[in-house]
């Protein structure tokens, strides 16, 4: 990802820095209003990251040592470590081969009377089935969250990702399609709960900072909980507002680009590239490539080869059940992530990608497919 970055940003940032106000303060309230909107959220509290995002949605459903937090092993780590912040164990679902998403299937195939909770995935901004999750994670009387780290502006069923969620983690982090740097977003849909997640994101205060500096009278804040400093900045926030505006351009740009190596590979036997679900479309924030055994060469000579072209494509997403930090599970059984993370490649898709840029991508694939 090269993050769309323009002079807007920058004199958004600077007219913060002007201001004075740098913290938390009105542009951090006013990001946290037109995202949520952006997304179908009712309420948006900003922070720090996704991955402090996902440790306060734990923190709110109060999962802790002794429960078990089922997540897809197909997913950027901070997904499974978000778990073992709260002293939680994750346990890793299987995932669809087209989606690279956990299903009512794969979620139920390991759900125990243990499992408190669910963090599914909107996996390189492909939707999982909202409606399916959801109302298997109702009737099983399990928590949802829901990682939209890289599903800002993704539909499914017609609806922004974010609508209809019950608590969402979302993030600005710059290799997603908006950034601020660093920065995240919880959306909920309960008034109490947004409250709740403004206490805990500001050392569990009962009064925000920039309440207590804007109120002409002295206002004694409390101490409510063991709270965090997991707050986003105004100078953040300032650049926020402006990528919001960008959003739907760029998706817009993506889906095109996506949809034109889509065609460039329809005649390559064994390259299956990502697609939109049934039920919703995604933003590509990752567009991946699957390859099969018909293919003829490996992901990882893939990989060497585009390098020596010059094409920085990268592997498909990670495996944490794979990495040393997890060697301590179990090994689960988990062979669709095993393949995908294995014999998939995400491709370059960025806003200064040309059309000569893709044919020369895939003039690579091919050659390497004999053809
Ligand atoms: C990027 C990402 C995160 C972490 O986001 P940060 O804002 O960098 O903390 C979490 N989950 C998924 C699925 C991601 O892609």
């Amino acid at each position: 990802m090269i993050p769309m970055l323009g002079e807007e940003e920058a004199q958004a940032a600077a007219d913060a820095v002007r201001s004075g106000w740098v913290a938390q303060g009105p542009r951090v309230a006013e990001f946290e209003r037109r995202f949520a909107a952006a997304v179908g959220a009712e309420h948006g509290v900003a922070v720090s990251s996704c991955t402090t995002a996902l440790h306060l949605a734990l923190v709110l459903l109060e999962v802790g040592p002794g429960d078990e937090v089922i997540v897809p092993s197909l997913s950027f780590i901070a997904t499974a470590n978000a778990v073992r912040y709260v002293g939680a164990t994750p346990v890793f679902a299987d995932v669809d081969l087209a989606t690279g998403n956990v299903t009512v299937e794969t979620v139920d195939a390991v759900r125990t009377p243990r499992t408190r909770a669910v963090i599914a995935v909107h996996q390189g901004g492909v939707p999982f089935d909202v409606v399916a999750l959801r109302g298997a994670a109702a009737s099983w009387g399990v928590a949802l969250v829901e990682d939209a780290a890289c599903a800002a502006g993704s539909t499914a069923y017609g609806q922004p990702v974010g609508s209809g969620a019950a608590i969402a983690a979302w993030s600005f982090h710059p290799r997603k399609l908006i950034t601020t740097g660093e920065g995240g977003m919880v959306t909920v849909d309960g008034a109490d709960q947004a409250t709740r997640l403004k206490r805990l994101r500001e050392h569990g205060m009962n009064v925000s900072a920039a309440d207590r500096h804007a109120s002409a009278q002295p206002i004694l804040e409390a101490y409510l909980e063991t709270g965090y400093n997991y707050r986003m900045t105004d100078i953040q926030a300032a650049v926020g507002l402006v990528q919001l505006d960008r959003l739907a351009g760029i998706i817009a740009q993506r889906r095109a680009l996506a949809a034109r190596y889509q065609e460039m590979l329809a005649g390559l036997d064994g390259a299956i590239p990502v697609r939109d679900p049934a039920y919703g479309e995604t933003n590509y924030q990752s567009f991946w490539v699957l390859l099969t055994p018909e293919f003829g060469a490996s992901r990882d000579e893939v990989l060497a080869e585009l390098a020596g072209q010059g094409v920085s494509a990268r592997r498909g997403i990670m495996a944490a059940h794979l990495e040393p930090a997890y060697e301590d599970v179990a090994p689960p059984a988990l062979p669709v992530t095993e393949r995908l993370t294995r014999d998939s490649l995400i491709l370059p898709l960025h806003h200064a990608l040309t059309e000569g840029d893709q044919e020369h991508i895939v003039g690579v694939l091919r050659k390497l497919a004999g053809r």
